[in-house]
């Protein structure tokens, strides 16, 4: 398998954040993970970039397992996050923000060659990169710490709730442009969000955290369609 957590268990002191999670995500796939808060959806996601040593269990990336690898070796494979509640660097330019997510490179032609390409794919961000970041609506900002992370050339891309507080229509936006990265750039997506009908539509396939452990896993059609996550996580 391309990527893989095998019967993880995270614990923070006393809490057990995540019990026996095992995933998996096949190269080029979109698999969202969805659930209620606390469920344990961003330390997975911690747990996979390394932020968090699992207490069991196994990650693997490419053939090699990772999970006992330093954040920056992780980044360095391949896989780049782009955190809840879009840390964007207020105070620096938005260019700066964007290279900062190529801190471990050193192909200046090729850091210069991708900073064009995520100007094709934001013209918005390009119009406004020597603006200090802080200054950008929500939905900017989360363009910028999307292309902070492709600045890292990832192959698998984590992205932990981009939806969180933007307008539908915004929404929409940052839903279109994780489509676009997966199909165009080829890279492979973790999708965090609470906003699963948004996780569903997008995602080819989907598993649900209930308090640290999956409850269900599936192609997201039909788990759009199951009664238990529709009355639980679409509303009805
Ligand atoms: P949210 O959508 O609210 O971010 P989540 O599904 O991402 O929720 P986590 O943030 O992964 O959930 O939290 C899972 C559990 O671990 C929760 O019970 C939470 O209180 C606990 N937890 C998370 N971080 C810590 C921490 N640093 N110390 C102690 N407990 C923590």
């Amino acid at each position: 398998m391309y990527f893989a957590c095998k019967n993880l268990t995270v614990r923070y002191d006393r809490v057990t954040a995540l019990r026996d999670v095992s995933l998996e995500l096949a190269e080029g796939e979109i698999v969202a993970l969805i659930g209620a808060n606390g469920a344990g959806k961003s330390t997975t996601l911690r747990a996979i970039t390394g932020l968090k040593q699992p207490a069991a269990g196994e990650i693997w990336f490419e053939g090699s397992r990772i999970d006992r690898l330093p954040p920056a070796e992780i980044v360095r494979r391949g896989i780049a996050m782009v955190p809840e509640g879009r840390r964007i660097y207020p105070y620096m330019t938005v260019k700066d923000n964007l290279l900062m997510g190529a801190y471990l490179r050193q192909d200046r032609a090729g850091i210069k060659r991708d900073l064009e390409k995520i100007f094709v794919r934001f013209p918005r961000v390009k119009e406004r990169l020597n603006q200090q970041a802080g200054t950008l609506s929500g939905g900017e900002q989360e363009m910028v710490v999307v292309g902070r992370a492709l600045m890292a050339r990832p192959k698998l891309l984590l992205l932990d709730e981009p939806s969180l507080g933007l307008a539908p229509m915004v929404v929409r936006e940052i839903a279109k442009l994780v489509t676009d990265i997966n199909r165009e750039d080829k890279v492979s997506v973790i999708l965090v969000e609470q906003n699963s009908r948004m996780a569903l539509r997008i995602s080819h396939r989907a598993y649900v955290l209930e308090t640290g452990s999956i409850g269900l896993a599936g192609p997201s059609a039909e788990l759009a369609d199951d009664d238990h996550v529709r009355r639980l996580y679409l509303g009805g």
